[in-house]
């Protein structure tokens, strides 16, 4: 038997009791600026680099979409917002989160400690059961 799993806010990364079920995603634009300083020029490029450029987009375009997150409350409250996006810190840092429409508007579901751990639990069943194919 694993340790006991915490749950923690997947925005600020803080323990929490309460949580919110989102689709979630952080701020692309940033990743994406790297991107262009990395490969100024994508037409005068040799293959080798190119190969490199093909996983750092994809990489970039798979970090762009949203996915399953749960969030503390005051990180809802920080990010559902009129246009589905807000600022929380993060280690001293601002970071932006997006949620999609569907999580918008307090309509995201609140989970406890035991619905998480359910969640969790059959979320690992389900990655047991790819692993047995
Ligand atoms: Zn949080």
């Amino acid at each position: 038997m694993h340790e006991i799993p915490v749950m923690s806010c997947e925005a600020c990364g803080k323990e929490m009791t309460i949580a919110r079920s989102v689709r979630l995603r952080s701020n692309p634009e940033p990743e994406f600026e790297q991107i262009v300083d990395r490969f100024p020029d994508p037409n005068d490029m040799p293959d080798s680099r190119r190969e490199e450029l093909d996983r750092v987009y994809l990489q970039y375009l798979r970090n762009a979409e949203y996915r399953r997150a749960f969030i503390c409350p005051a990180c809802y409250r920080a990010i559902d917002t009129h246009v589905g996006a807000g600022i929380v810190v993060v280690e001293g840092a601002e970071k932006r989160f997006h949620i999609s429409g569907d999580s918008r508007r307090d309509r995201a579901a609140v989970y406890d400690y035991d619905k998480w751990l359910r969640y969790q639990q059959r979320e690992a069943a389900k990655l047991g059961i790819d692993l047995s194919r």
